[in-house]
């Protein structure tokens, strides 16, 4: 448990939002004045007008960061990198998607419905359609 590792990401608390994630990968396709931040309350993405959500950000504090330490460990872990970036299922990129992390597997779940698990169950146990 170092503080030495730097993420490739920020993050920041809104009072609003709670504890958010600026991440540069997930900026795909954005107009400037937008921005998609990764909410740990609900472990999805939002996009946001930039210059109304920057308005009450914050740092995110080391006691905020020791609280939701095993969910921003679950989003370092899932965090799309590389040619796993783009969706299984609907090949978008999740730079350009709203996308969630799955509680169940711990990996992105797309727009689409897709995520990890949800393509084991599908390969396995047929179709099992979940409504986000
Ligand atoms: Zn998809
Ligand atoms: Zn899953």
């Amino acid at each position: 448990m170092t503080a030495v590792t730097v993420d490739p990401f920020q993050i920041s608390f809104h009072p609003k939002l709670g504890v958010v994630i600026f991440d540069r990968l997930a900026q795909l396709s954005l107009p400037a004045e937008q921005v998609r931040l990764f909410k740990i309350d609900t472990m999805s993405a939002t996009t946001f007008r930039r210059d109304i959500v920057y308005k009450d950000m914050t740092a995110c504090g080391d006691e905020l960061l020791r609280k939701h330490r095993v969910v921003l460990n679950t989003y370092r872990t899932a965090r799309p990198s590389g040619k796993k970036a783009y969706c299984e299922h609907c090949r978008r990129h999740f730079g350009s998607v709203d996308f969630a992390v799955c509680s169940d597997c711990s990996a992105i779940r797309c727009t689409c419905g897709a995520c990890s698990c949800a393509t084991r169950k599908r390969k396995t146990a047929g179709v099992l359609k979940k409504v986000a």
